[in-house]
């Protein structure tokens, strides 16, 4: 066995080079400086699966326009409470990112992050009722202050022309706006990450698989490594290790073996976007905007038109269209969601098959849809679109978590979970909703789970990084107000804390 890393011993291993690790590792290094980290990617660059900016649809998820964090309820009432969870936490990762690009620490924001207003759109009197209705929930709190509402075909079309032209006068129709709304570009966010990680001491291994994970008679772990290009095998002991394999979290924590990871499955969605990079049309529009997802549909399979901002260029989005594929990750095998199967998964995975006929029969519906029918959907955002301005391409793998449940058997969930050994020497994670935009709270309930010890004394380091960390904006509107305008003035944001 050749030895391909260039240490034999780390603090704390990173498994992945995406977004999560990366911000992990960028937490880490200011926490604790003279730990030794390395990170190990199988892939020859970071953040090339999900937190690629074409695999994922670079939505900075604040609630702004995401009808499905706030659904109603049976008697047509909506709770603002998940919607003013997600709000806040989108802050938490504004701060972070501000206080990097503050200090220096990462390069320009404009590479990675943009101001594109956030708009929520329905059509019909049910929908248009129940978005007035979500309005109201969320605009009397102050992360929500400057959401503006409208029916009106006119305003509408001032927000976001291409929804309106060529459709039909007489139709009901409604949205909200939120000016604040982002674009990010994880992919680009995650390079810098680990370029201020590698600069300050991490080692840094692209093209390296972590092919398993096995207890440590110290209590600690041992890696193995291989190099595929070569061939060569390694392998590397942690005191710490974070699975942030992305779909490739699932089998890694299995291996491990510990308690924690028992019963727990994953569901791959896949996915397509339609893109076009004409820049006249993606000049006309200057928005995200997410409609209501159709029935049977998983929550992340909202139809939206975003605007993008890739390596500089602003190009649109529309989709996704979901599809199945039993890969867990894009550069995965087809043979991952059969390998996760295991004596304590395989109830959950058969009580979640039976519960989701709706979602089974949705996919099915979705991966038949010919071009046209393809075309058609995005007509109903964009009713003057032409197919041929659009390509289709394909997105990340999502993998949805199965768990165990004690009344129904499993449940399938669309959330993230941070998994962690009782020890606190492995944490990963599960799931991919709301995903990078909460990479930053993710990661610190990931500390906090993992070195409970050291995290109280971590505590003042976080606020000096995060002035809001620890407090509730919603409950402290001024504050509120001055991180936005803060955050917007690093981040290179439009701020709407100065027009309110
Ligand atoms: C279609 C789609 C749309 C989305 N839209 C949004 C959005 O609009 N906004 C948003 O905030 N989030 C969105 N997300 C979610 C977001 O992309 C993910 O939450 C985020 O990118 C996950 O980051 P990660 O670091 O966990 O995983 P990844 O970015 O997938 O990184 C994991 C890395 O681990 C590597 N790896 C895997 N196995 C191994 C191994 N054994 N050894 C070494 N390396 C390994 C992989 O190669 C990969 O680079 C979307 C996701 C998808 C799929």
């Amino acid at each position: 066995m050749t030895f391909i890393s260039k240490t034999p011993h780390a603090d704390v291993v990173l498994i992945g080079g995406g977004i999560m690790s990366a911000t992990l590792g960028a937490f880490l290094k200011q926490l604790e400086p003279d730990w030794t980290i390395s990170l190990f990617e199988r892939l020859d660059q970071p953040g090339l699966e999900s937190s690629d900016p074409w695999n994922n649809a670079g939505t900075g998820h604040a609630a702004l326009c995401e009808l499905n964090y706030s659904p109603a309820a049976k008697d047509g009432s909506v709770s603002p409470a998940k919607a003013l969870l997600i709000n806040e936490q989108f802050q938490l990762s504004r701060q972070f990112w501000s206080h990097l690009v503050d200090n220096s620490l990462i390069g320009s924001p404009k590479g990675f992050i943009n101001t594109v207003p956030h708009m929520s759109f329905v059509i019909g009197e049910d929908h248009t009722r129940f978005l007035k209705t979500r309005y109201e929930a969320l605009k009397p709190h102050p992360l929500f202050r400057s959401m503006e509402y409208s029916e009106d075909h006119a305003q509408i079309a001032k927000w976001a022309p291409l929804i309106v032209k060529g459709r039909d006068p007489q139709q009901r129709i409604a949205a909200t706006r939120a000016a604040e709304g982002t674009d990010v570009d994880f992919g680009a966010l995650t390079r810098e990450l680990t370029t201020y990680l590698g600069n300050n001491g991490v080692e840094i291994n692209y093209g390296h698989d972590v092919t398993g994970i096995t207890r440590a008679s110290d209590g600690g772990w041992d890696l193995t490594l291989k190099y595929p290009r070569s061939g060569e095998h390694g392998k590397i002991h942690a005191k710490f290790v974070f699975v942030g394999a992305g779909g490739g979290a699932l089998h890694l924590l299995q291996a491990s073996g510990i308690p924690e990871s028992k019963g727990y499955g994953g569901f791959p969605v896949s996915g397509q976007f339609f893109r076009c990079t004409d820049e006249t049309i993606a000049a006309q529009h200057s928005a995200k905007v997410y409609g209501q997802a159709s029935v049977g549909a998983p929550p992340m399979s909202v139809p939206h038109l975003d605007t993008r901002y890739v390596n500089g260029k602003r190009s649109l989005l529309f989709g996704p269209y979901a599809g199945f594929s039993t890969n867990f990750l894009k550069n995965g095998s087809y043979l991952d969601l059969p390998l996760s199967i295991r004596p304590g998964n395989i109830i959950p995975m058969l009580a979640v098959a039976k519960d989701n006929m709706d979602l089974t029969a949705y996919l099915v519906k979705e991966v038949v849809k010919r071009h046209d029918q393809k075309v058609e959907a995005l007509r109903e955002y964009y009713p003057e679109a032409k197919g041929r301005d659009w390509e289709l391409i394909t997105a990340g793998q999502r993998v949805q978590i199965i768990k165990k449940d004690p009344q129904k058997g499993g449940i399938l969930q669309f959330g993230t979970e941070v998994i962690a050994g009782r020890d606190g020497s492995i944490g990963a994670l599960l799931g991919a909703s709301p995903g990078a935009s909460t990479a930053v709270p993710i990661m610190i309930e990931l500390l906090q789970k993992t070195f409970p010890k050291n995290f109280k004394g971590w505590q003042s380091k976080l606020q000096d990084m995060m002035p809001g960390y620890g407090v509730k904006l919603d409950e402290n509107p001024d504050l509120a107000a001055e991180l936005e305008r803060a955050t917007a003035k690093s981040l290179q944001l439009e701020s709407v804390s100065a027009s309110h």
